[in-house]
């Protein structure tokens, strides 16, 4: 059980304001702004330099804490700027060559499809859409369907940041694993939210980003590899953090994640979310993931019962994240409504979800995104408010 009065206690944001955007930006609790804070004060005080050092058990334990959260080892983890740099530095670190296909999904993040098209624009490789089940989840045994001796890589999202959808990541683990394919798996949305094991889902590459539901700070990410890949992967750019210039003329890359790292980048971030994800370790993934199913499907519920509202997530499974529509007010109006009176959400744009959005016909839809943190009585309150809306 989550004690609901400890963690807003922890959470000052919502004595004022209904956070439902913690897909968009989770509001920080109070340990990890304070541990942001201690370092700037020791940046300011002492150089950025002599902070680092004083912060090094912090930042060591951000390996530790990643691994302890994923079930990895903290070798296999690297701390980058953005889940999108962090996802970047591993695909584009496999080396495809012309005629390599790749295999996703329709629910796939923008800037991970773009990848995909600047790499087929580029070096020809060829991208396969895995359809979808009658639920609107990837549908596995079509994906397996798709696999040809010139597959290379399944590369999907777990939980797309356009709806309340949970791929079914651990089944398409076992299709990777019988065909000797790399999986990269988008966890973004999930981390924070959903108590994610890279060793039962059985991913090579996992990605995500700290200011969401791990409630980090913004401009952090992380990248998992699996060890064994972690050789074979060159990462697209060097820095003397990534490799040693061992001769005038030659270098040795590092042997872990960390050669995905750049030497340069946000240490007070980096100590933040490392407390991050030791207070969600704290407070208990599978207690956090409990809580946040349970709101979201009590939001989901609620929205559903109000007249012209119309809910449009898909899946078998779901999460905290809601989607849905107001007949007769645009969801980009109904997001401004609802932020007068200090109540967040986001708006899921066509262009960032093409083939999933774009393909249903859905138009832009309105995102609310409930974490632990949040009560039963703000989704009271927020259904009302939408029922409200003219
Ligand atoms: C937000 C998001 C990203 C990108 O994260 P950044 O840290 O902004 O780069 C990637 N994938 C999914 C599914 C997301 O929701």
């Amino acid at each position: 059980m989550i004690d609901l009065k400890a963690v807003r206690a922890d959470t000052m944001g919502c004595r004022h304001t209904l956070h439902f955007d913690n897909a968009g930006a989770a509001l920080m609790p109070t340990p990890v702004f304070d541990a942001v804070q201690h370092h700037l004060r020791l940046e300011r005080f002492l150089g950025g330099q002599e902070a680092a050092r004083r912060s090094q058990p912090d930042l060591e334990a951000f390996y530790h804490q990643f691994a302890g959260l994923l079930n990895a080892q903290p070798e296999e983890i690297a701390y980058l700027e953005n889940a999108t740099r962090a996802w970047d530095m591993a695909f584009y670190g496999l080396r495809l060559e012309p005629g390599d296909r790749i295999i996703t999904h329709g629910s796939e993040y923008a800037s991970n499809f773009l990848g995909f098209l600047h790499l087929a624009k580029k070096k020809q490789v060829e991208i396969d859409i895995a359809p979808s089940d009658r639920s609107g989840q990837l549908d596995v045994e079509a994906l397996e369907r798709l696999i040809t001796a010139k597959t290379r890589v399944i590369a999907i999202t777990h939980v797309p940041t356009q709806g309340g959808l949970v791929n079914p990541a651990e089944r398409v683990g076992d299709v990777a694993r019988r065909y000797g394919l790399i999986y990269i798996l988008d966890a973004c949305q999930s981390v924070g939210q959903i108590d994610v094991d890279v060793e039962k889902i059985g991913c090579h590459v996992l990605t995500g980003t700290g200011r969401k539901f791990l409630r980090g700070p913004r401009g952090t990410g992380f990248l998992y590899m699996q060890r064994d890949l972690i050789k074979t992967v060159e990462p697209p750019f060097i820095d003397l953090k990534a490799a040693t210039w061992t001769e005038d003329f030659d270098y040795v890359w590092r042997d872990d994640a960390r050669k995905f790292e750049n030497w340069e980048s946000n240490v007070a971030g980096r100590v933040g979310l490392a407390h991050a994800v030791e207070y969600a370790r704290g407070i208990g993934m599978k207690v956090i993931e409990e809580r946040v199913q349970k709101l979201g499907a009590a939001l989901r519920t609620s929205l559903k019962s109000v007249p012209g509202v119309q809910v449009c997530d898909l899946g078998e499974k779901k999460c905290g994240i809601v989607t849905f529509k107001k007949e007769g007010i645009p969801s980009s109006s109904v997001a401004e409504k609802l932020r007068e009176q200090a109540m967040n959400v986001s708006v899921s744009s066509v262009e960032y979800a093409r083939l999933d959005l774009g393909a249903r016909g859905t138009g832009p839809v309105v995102r609310a995104s409930a974490h632990y943190y949040n009560s039963e009585q703000e989704v009271e309150t927020f259904v009302a408010a939408v029922a409200n809306l003219k």
